[in-house]
Formats: structure tokens, sequence, C-alpha cells
């Protein structure tokens, strides 16, 4: 075998099973082109190069040496399909372009690995819009929601397609963004820091949450900002809530935000949690039966990131103690990730407990009667619905007698504006999510 098989091989028994079937599947060794001192390996695109040189070098390199005792240098190379010479122009200016990139891209993180959902189906299909017309429609797009639901994936995907047709794509943290431009403050070379975020196609800046109290470096996003929008260049943004929730965010910044298109990703309902967690394990090689995959999506909460986490722990301690999963063992691995949730409060039970407290008919909320008074307490219900039971948006909305959850996503929307710009509502709403689990507890 030649040696730098039997390093693949070698490091095919480092790695978990899902970094290899992500990143290492398609790696290959060219003993052509290889010598005593140099290694050369190919994979399918300029993503999985870059990944595989930034992530596994060292160890590649480490690997050749135990076995040759030589340092070896290695190189990762895409595939160069035999093309006319167009494509290789095109290909090489890729390649140039992206060698400066400040933050190298998932190369797994793609539309096509990508769960669509009704929590997240317009994020995601303004994500696909802007991957295909960037800098013309939605500029800036603005996708915000909660930790582990996807935002990270969907802003790379639109990344990673950009890179694979030419463009210069910079991806950051804002809190990398920041540290660059105080090194950069520092060392008086602020000309060369514009230089570098105004030279891209594509601006994509993750987390951008992180900024409060920090003007200058707000101040200096602005600039760039401006710059990248008025060259009609795409700038991506993510949080963790909408911008007028930012503390500290500066109103100038705020009024660009709202320029483009804000995208919500919500909470996966079930069904989505499901076919994301049948997506990894056949992305990651893990087999999984349907019913721990039900279990997993039904009692863990809706951060993907943990579920996928609970997945990788479940499919190493089978590994090691050389057991099947069954539900029981899958129940005692991750027994301690598992949301307690009220599973005993339905929907009635809010109902009931919401034309009490605010002197309505049971029957009147649960009817499809249009005055205010009523309406609002309907919203309430599902708004509450939603949060402290596990029915999903279909569910509730086949309780109320809506057509599709539509009706619900919007009560839920009203619900929420009504807290943000009513605090009062907002202390009451929560006084009566409160009462209604004591008054769970104390049935149970
Ligand atoms: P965020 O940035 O919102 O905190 P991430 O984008 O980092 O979340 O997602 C956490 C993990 O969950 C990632 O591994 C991502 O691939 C996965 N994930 C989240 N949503 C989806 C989805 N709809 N389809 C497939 N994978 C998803
Ligand atoms: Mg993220």
């Amino acid at each position: 075998m030649h040696i730098g098989n039997k390093v693949i091989k070698n490091l095919k028994k480092e790695l978990s099973n899902r970094d290899w079937n992500r990143y290492m599947k398609n790696l290959t060794y060219s003993p052509e082109e290889s010598n005593n001192h140099v290694a050369q390996f190919y994979v399918p695109n300029i993503l999985l190069a870059k990944w595989i040189k930034t992530k596994y070098k060292f160890q590649l390199a480490h690997l050749f040496e135990l076995e040759t005792k030589l340092k070896t240098h290695i190189l990762v190379s895409p595939k160069q399909e035999k093309s006319p010479e167009n494509e290789k122009k095109k290909f090489n200016n890729i390649h140039k372009k992206n060698q400066q990139n400040s933050t190298i891209l998932n190369p797994s993180y793609t539309f096509e690995s990508f769960i669509v959902g009704s929590s997240n189906q317009f994020a995601y299909t303004t994500a696909k819009s802007v991957s295909e017309k960037p800098g013309s429609i939605y500029n800036p797009l603005f996708i915000y929601g909660g930790v582990g639901l996807g935002k990270t994936h969907l802003i790379q995907a639109i990344g990673n397609h950009q890179i694979l047709l030419g463009q210069k794509v910079i991806y950051t943290t804002f809190e990398q963004f920041m540290n660059k431009f105080t090194s950069h403050l520092r060392a008086k070379t602020m000309d060369r820091f514009r230089e570098h975020f105004r030279e891209c196609d594509i601006l994509i800046i993750d987390d951008i949450q992180f900024l409060s109290g920090k003007e200058k470096t707000q101040e200096e996003f602005f600039h760039t900002f401006n710059e990248l929008h008025q060259a009609k260049k795409q700038i991506i943004i993510t949080s963790d809530r909408q911008p007028h929730k930012i503390k500290g965010l500066v109103d100038r910044l705020k009024s660009r935000f709202e320029w483009g298109l804000m995208a919500d990703i919500q909470p996966p309902e079930l069904e989505t949690k499901i076919a994301i967690i049948q997506k990894k394990c056949e992305i990651d090689g893990i087999d999984l039966n349907q019913d721990i995959i039900n279990f997993l999506a039904s009692n863990m909460g809706n951060n993907i990131r943990e579920i996928e986490g609970a997945i990788i722990k479940l499919n190493a301690y089978a590994g090691l103690m050389n057991q099947t999963l069954t539900l029981e063992f899958a129940h005692n691995v991750i027994k301690d990730q598992l949301i307690e949730k009220q599973k005993n409060i339905s929907i009635d039970d809010i109902v009931t407990f919401i034309s009490k407290e605010l002197n309505l008919k049971f029957s009147d909320i649960k009817s499809k009667k249009r005055t205010r008074i009523v309406v609002r307490a309907r919203r309430i219900a599902i708004y509450i619905s939603r949060n402290i039971t596990s029915s999903s948006m279909p569910q509730i909305a086949v309780y109320f007698g809506m057509k599709d959850h539509t009706g619900v996503s919007h009560a839920m929307k009203k619900v929420s504006e009504t807290m943000d710009s009513d605090n009062n509502f907002k202390v009451f709403l929560e006084e009566i999510i409160n009462k209604i689990n004591q008054h769970s507890k104390i049935k149970n």
C-alpha cells in the first residue's frame, strides 16, 4: 500500500465517524505527485481543501512522520476537472481570491444539508434568494433567532455557494471583527483593515448581538457597511434577537439594518427536528433507529447543536460498550440533557385557566368569535400553549379550528409585539404563565 493511503487509513482511526464522513470521505492520495518530502492529496472542492488544510494538516504531517521518520509537506488541492481554459481561469481566480478569507467556512454547512420546515422556511427562502442574486434584492439580510437554531449554518451556506462561484466572501463573527479592528488600530495599520473588508464581494457578520458598548467598533462597522452597500456588495448579519432589542446598538446602524430584510428562525417543529436528526445521522454515518430518533426529537430542547452532541455521545458510548442502541440505553446516556416538559398541561387546561382569569366563556375562546376581547384572550392562549406544552403549531391550529399554522404564527407574532411595546402586558402574561405552572405542579 502507498504510504499516503496508509496515512489516510490511520487518520480514519483517529477521527470520529462524523468528522470522517463530513470532511475526509473523499480524500485521495496521489502517489505520482508525491515524494519523500511532499504528499499530495485531493478532495472534491475548494471548500473541503481549505478546511482540511486548516484543521488537519498537522495531524496528517504527524502521521507521515510516524511512518517515514521524515518531515512531510502536506498539499491538499481541489480536484481539477479536465475543463476548458476559461473554467480553469475561473478556478484559479477562486483560489487566489479566497486565500485571504478571514475565517474559513465549514464545508458541511450547505443548503443541501439544511432541513427546511415551517420554523425556518422564510429565513431559508430569503437566504437562497440572496445567494442567487447577492447585493441586489435584500441588502442587508438580517437573520435572527435563538441559539443552535441554524443561523450560522444558513449564512455559511450562502458563503460556500458564493465561494464556489468565484466570489470573495468574508465571514467573521462580530467579536473577530472587533479584535481585528483593535489590533489594527493599535498597530496603526487601519488602511489595511479597511482594505481587507472593502475588497470582498460578500461580507457575513455572525452574532452581532455582542456589540453593545463597543461604540468605536460600531462606528468602523458603520463605514464598512456604507461603502459595501453603496458598491452593491451583499451584507449578511445574524443576531440572537431583532435590532431594536439589541442593547447598545447605535441608532444609525439600527436604521441601516432595517433597510434590508429581517428573517427570523423559530424553534423547530417536532417533524422538522426529526428530519434534522435523520439528516445528521445520514451525513455522519450514524445508525439510529426511528424510536430513538423520535425520542430525541420529542424529549430534548430545541437547540440543534445540543441534539447533535447527544447523537455523537450516544454513538460513542454504544461503540465503547459494544452495545446496540436501545431506547433504554439512549435514555440513560442522555438523561441529564432531557427537558422536563409539562406534558400534563393540555391546551384545554390553558384555555380553562385563561377563561377564568379573564372572565370569559371557555367556548368563546375556542370558537371563532371575533370580538376584540375574545381575540386577545385566544391569542394569549395560543402563545402560552406553544410555549409551555409540547404541541406543535399545526396541532394548536387544529385545536382552535384554524385552517393551518399561519394563524398560530400570526397570533404568536402579535403577542410578542405587544409584549415588546407594552410592559404591563408582559408582566401580566408572565404572571399567568407562572400561575399555570404552579397550578400544574399542584395537580401532579
Ligand atoms: P446558531 O448559529 O443559530 O446558533 P448553528 O447554525 O450553529 O446555530 O446550528 C447548530 C447546529 O445545528 C449546526 O450543526 C447545524 O448544522 C445544525 N442545524 C440547525 N438547524 C438545522 C437545519 N434546519 N437543518 C440541518 N441542520 C441544522
Ligand atoms: Mg451561530
